[in-house]
């Protein structure tokens, strides 16, 4: 009998996760924080993929070689697509120093400031001043600059609660929204795959797009050469995660699984490091492209 049980994970529990991040974006922990949870919950391999940058990689990449987790350099870049809709791409094993890669994300992050500066004004004159020294004292970066900072600003002051700030204040339509024209589908899956690495539409199923339109998404982005979806992610109830693992299979895509961590919520219970299995056996593991073999993935429980 073992007395302390060390990377105890539940049973059918997978330790992968390649979506998760750091205060390099707007996660609330520091890349060797969010490793050592990573860890400790289980997890064996992890790509740390913040939005719009590769900064943190290196670290990451030091730091899990220190603490014995197997890591993937990744990114998650912000798209518009067809004239408004914001959609997520992750790049999953890119090369951080593809200068290409790096110039293209520097000017996508170099607006979040001065958008930053709007949203505050715009909540000024809703009757919630200070917001931008609000939402900068969770921010490390200007050009991290997220509504996420804001949101967890209009929470602490009381403005929202928790699960509400971003349908109340942040979202499409409201007082703090201000749009903002990221980079476009073909550019941004160029910039993973000019870097070697693989491009994955994220956590398709929170666009609420129609059955159509998410098609017309996944033809596209196979056009410009993207190769897989997320299938499991903290955005997807368990139908979701069912029907895109179906939709990958028709579509020839590889089936990705992350957390999407930024924080630890009440609200929602997310581990980062370690994430639920592809919902079917004849789905296309993205991490058996990346060469991680079944027999790395048994898992060892408590005797
Ligand atoms: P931004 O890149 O500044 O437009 O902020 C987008 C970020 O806001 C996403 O990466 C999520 O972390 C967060 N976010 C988006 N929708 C929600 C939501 N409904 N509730 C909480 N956070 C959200
Ligand atoms: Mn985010
Ligand atoms: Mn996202
Ligand atoms: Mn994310």
């Amino acid at each position: 009998m073992h007395s302390k049980v060390e990377n105890f994970i539940p049973a059918n529990m997978l330790p992968i996760d390649f979506h998760c991040h750091s205060t390099f974006s707007d996660g609330s922990y520091n890349v060797e924080k969010v490793m050592d949870m990573a860890k400790a919950n289980g997890g064996k391999y992890i790509a740390l993929t913040d939005h719009d940058t590769v900064i943190g990689v290196k670290k990451a990449r030091e730091y899990c070689q220190k603490i014995g987790l197997i890591f993937f350099a990744g990114v998650e870049i912000s798209v518009t697509w067809e004239k408004n809709n914001l959609v997520h791409i992750l790049g999953l094993n890119i090369d951080e120093n593809n200068q290409i890669l790096i110039d293209n994300l520097n000017k996508l992050r170099s607006n979040r400031y001065s958008r930053g500066q709007k949203i505050a004004e715009n909540l000024a004159k809703a009757g919630i001043p200070n917001a931008l020294e609000g939402a900068m004292k969770y921010c490390t970066n200007v050009e991290a600059l997220s509504r996420t900072h804001f949101l967890h600003f209009l929470v602490e002051g009381g403005y929202a609660k928790p699960g509400k700030a971003f349908e109340k204040y942040l979202a499409p339509g409201k007082i703090g929204y201000v749009p903002q024209v990221w980079a476009n589908l073909n550019d941004a899956v160029n910039w993973i795959t000019g870097s070697g690495g693989i491009a994955v539409i994220a956590h398709p199923s929170r666009y609420k797009f129609t059955r159509t339109k998410l098609l017309r998404l996944i033809d596209d982005f196979k056009q410009c050469g993207g190769r897989g979806i997320e299938v499991i992610s903290s955005s997807h109830s368990k139908e979701d995660s069912c029907n895109i693992a179906t939709i990958a299979n028709n579509h020839d895509l590889l089936c990705s699984i992350g957390s999407d961590f930024h924080t630890l919520e009440t609200f929602r219970t997310i581990r980062v490091g370690i994430n639920h299995p592809l919902p079917y056996d004849n789905c296309k593991a993205i991490y058996t492209e990346l060469g991680i073999r079944q027999n790395d993935l048994n898992i060892n429980l408590a005797d």
